[in-house]
């Protein structure tokens, strides 16, 4: 067997800052939507697990939550932890910028990445809606100081663009190996775990700015009946008047809520779905390591 022939597996991170794109990236390169994204940032808070086979090799896809300057809130640590872990433990990290924002946190990342010693392909998202490509060059120079030997690559997330040429730069760093996941398997994300996802995402796009990140979604229960499945989700917010919101007037909001996750459950899960939300106040949790524990953000 030649080289070319051999099997190959291995792991990527995609890292980067809050908002640079880095779930519209995974769900583009998977072909699927599996990472929730939203334009607010800190969505993601659960480490996603994307898996990709084509052809000889498996490419297994770790998204990080962002690494983050904040330490103060017990959440921002837990993530920074997570995020550390993962950039270790890969093949290949690939360091999501934005081509408008270039800044210290990201620098202190590169620095991190640096330090690590993993190879780094940098992605500059975001190059739709650009006029002129030459106005990257500065960036493309700051890069070749900071990160001296990485790839660099400016990609659309969004649109798509470029991503082809991001994928052959990923290819050259994974080893040859065999195959952790059978071919058609495409996260190691349980169906309830991708079920509160989709609930948190639609919460988020529908509050906007008017709620930050403490809401989280438990799973109550989730039964397959016949060709049904039947999904309980519990919405655990800090306040009380933050219940109200998610609840809107007469309950419009979190109807609303419940249409757009269920939809999207019946797309991912290929079968009808019975959706049931409630929301209930559950005070401080975001602060509370111990609760985050029992919430399964803490292994
Ligand atoms: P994450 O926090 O790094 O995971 O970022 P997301 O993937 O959630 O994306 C944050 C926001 O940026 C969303 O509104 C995306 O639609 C938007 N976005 C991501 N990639 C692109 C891109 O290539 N071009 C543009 N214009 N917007 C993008
Ligand atoms: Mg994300």
């Amino acid at each position: 067997m030649t080289e070319q022939d051999a099997k190959r597996c291995g792991y990527v991170a995609i890292i980067g800052q809050p908002n640079v794109g880095k779930s519209t990236l995974l769900n583009h390169l998977l072909g699927i939507k599996l990472s929730i994204t939203s334009r607010k940032p800190q969505t993601t808070r659960h480490k996603v697990l994307g898996i990709k086979t084509e052809g000889n090799a498996q490419l297994i896809f770790v998204d990080t939550p962002g690494i983050h300057q904040n330490r103060k809130k017990a959440i921002n640590r837990i993530m920074n932890r997570a995020a550390e872990s993962a950039i270790r433990d890969v093949d290949v990290i690939v360091f999501v910028i934005d081509r408008l924002r270039w800044d210290e946190a990201d620098m202190a990342v590169a620095e991190q990445l640096k330090a690590v010693g993993t190879p780094v392909i940098v992605a500059i998202n975001k190059i739709d809606r650009m006029e002129n490509r030459h106005t990257l060059l500065p960036l493309f120079e700051t890069m070749e100081q900071v990160l001296p030997g990485a790839d660099v690559v400016a990609v659309s997330a969004l649109r798509g663009l470029n991503l082809d040429v991001l994928e052959q730069a990923i290819a050259q760093h994974i080893p040859v190996g065999e195959h952790m996941f059978p071919a058609d398997q495409i996260t190691d994300r349980s169906e309830r775990f991708l079920a509160a996802e989709l609930v948190r995402e639609k919460i988020t796009r529908q509050l906007g700015a008017e709620l930050p990140y403490q809401v989280t979604v438990e799973i109550e229960d989730f039964e397959n009946r016949g060709n049904i499945k039947h999904i309980s989700a519990l919405i655990l917010v800090e306040r009380e008047g933050q219940k109200k919101i998610i609840i809107g007037s007469s309950g419009d909001r979190l109807k609303k809520i419940g249409q757009q996750a269920r939809l999207d459950m019946e797309r991912l899960f290929g079968c009808k779905v019975m959706l049931n939300l409630w929301v209930k106040v559950r005070s401080g949790w975001s602060d509370d390591e111990r609760a985050l524990r029992s919430l399964g953000y803490i292994d």
